[in-house]
């Protein structure tokens, strides 16, 4: 059975499945040129600015990380998990982007833990699935590490 790909939040990233395309999507302000993720699209946040048009802008591919904490347990409510199915741990990121030089918090790809993260290690920005139910994969961003040149 094929689920359907849905963003779990629209217009925060790139779409499709290609590793290599996919990217963060922000804005920046034509006055400014302030950098917004999660994105602004009403009005320039920057208190010394008068405000110009917010247009979309595609965030670095990489950055490196700032810190990472794992989650081991299932968080009490409100956060939305269903208590019947089994928790599983996941790893979470906090990238400084390379160019925009913004911390954007990410769970790590599957199967990537503590131990193989430090900071300052250099991460790039991938699709990923957060969720999926009987006919829809809820998909996210996940950061993994970048092999390093062997
Ligand atoms: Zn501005």
């Amino acid at each position: 059975m094929t689920r359907v790909r849905r963003p779990v939040v629209a217009g925060w990233f790139t779409e499709g499945d290609g590793d290599r395309e996919f990217r963060l999507l922000g804005t920046r302000c034509g006055a400014c040129t302030a950098v917004f993720f999660p994105r602004e699209d009403s009005f320039c946040r920057n208190p010394g600015c008068t405000g110009g048009e917010l247009a979309e802008v595609p965030l670095s591919k990489r950055g490196r990380v700032w810190s990472y904490t794992a989650g081991r347990y299932r968080p009490p409510a409100p956060y939305a998990s269903d208590p019947d199915t089994e928790w599983e741990p996941y790893t979470l990121v906090a990238v400084e982007l390379e160019a925009e030089r913004m911390v954007v918090l990410g769970q790590a790809v599957p199967g990537v833990t503590v131990e193989d993260l430090s900071v300052g290690a250099e991460v790039e920005v991938v699709p990923g699935i957060l969720s999926e139910d009987a006919d829809t994969a809820w998909t996210t961003w996940h950061w993994r590490p970048v092999e390093v040149d062997r």
